[in-house]
């Protein structure tokens, strides 16, 4: 898994640079069948878009980047609650071109095998990426809340009123139940019992400083350039 970094700079949600402490990852599918993440990427890298995410993901090993993780996304709008704008990482997955909607999130499948196939792999995408965020940031997979759909937002009262990812996933027998214990049993052992390695184990530094801020400023300049870059203290 390759992180490709895209940002979405003509994105007003990217020049609005809000920051959040990140405590947690929300799931998205996208809504739309479109199995292509470039095309999913370039539709949020637009002045008129009024939504953006941190990332998307296909069926391909790249996971396109948006934002820096520690960007506020709009990705999920508010409830009463409050938004988990402020506090999620989001990303979207791509969905089949062999499915087709016939309103709202409501869709017939035009191709069972074939959809069964994507949704099934997207969803292997998915618990890698998931992972490889936990780790990033020491998330617990299985804590309460710690990762969450879109529509487990909207329960919560901190999303609007959407019904991905479980539109998608109740159909093929996929839950978010069971994508958390597979999220934390592919932190214990990545890549799964077929030997596969884990495909992030370099990490680039960049500066080391006795004081943050001079930390965040390099940071700054970082995500400036392009680059996804964090702070992490020792
Ligand atoms: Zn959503």
């Amino acid at each position: 898994m390759d992180i490709i970094v895209r940002p979405a700079t003509k994105n007003p949600c990217y020049q609005a640079g809000r920051r959040i402490i990140p405590k947690g990852i929300m799931l998205h599918s996208i809504g739309v069948p479109q199995p292509d993440p470039k095309v999913i990427v370039n539709n949020f890298n637009q002045p008129g878009a009024d939504s953006c995410v941190h990332a998307v993901i296909g069926l391909g090993e790249e996971v396109y980047q948006l934002l820096p993780w520690d960007y506020r996304a709009w990705h999920c709008g508010s409830g009463p609650n409050g938004s988990g704008n402020n506090t999620y990482i989001s990303f979207e997955m791509t969905e089949p071109s062999t499915i087709k909607y016939t309103s709202a999130a409501n869709w017939v499948d035009l191709d069972p095998a074939a959809t069964r196939s994507f949704i099934q792999q997207i969803y292997k995408v998915a618990v890698r990426f998931a992972a490889y965020l936990c780790r990033l940031y020491g998330f617990d997979p299985e804590g309460k809340d710690v990762i969450i759909s879109h529509v487990e937002g909207y329960r919560m009262g901190i999303a609007s009123n959407h019904a991905d990812v479980e539109h998608i996933w109740d159909r093929e027998g996929l839950s978010m139940a069971q994508f958390r214990r597979d999220v934390a049993a592919e932190l214990k052992n990545p890549g799964g019992d077929d030997g596969e390695e884990e495909k992030l184990p370099y990490i680039v530094q960049a500066g080391a400083f006795q004081d943050e801020e001079n930390a965040r400023r390099l940071v700054e300049q970082l995500e400036v350039a392009g680059f996804s870059a964090y702070v992490r203290k020792i």
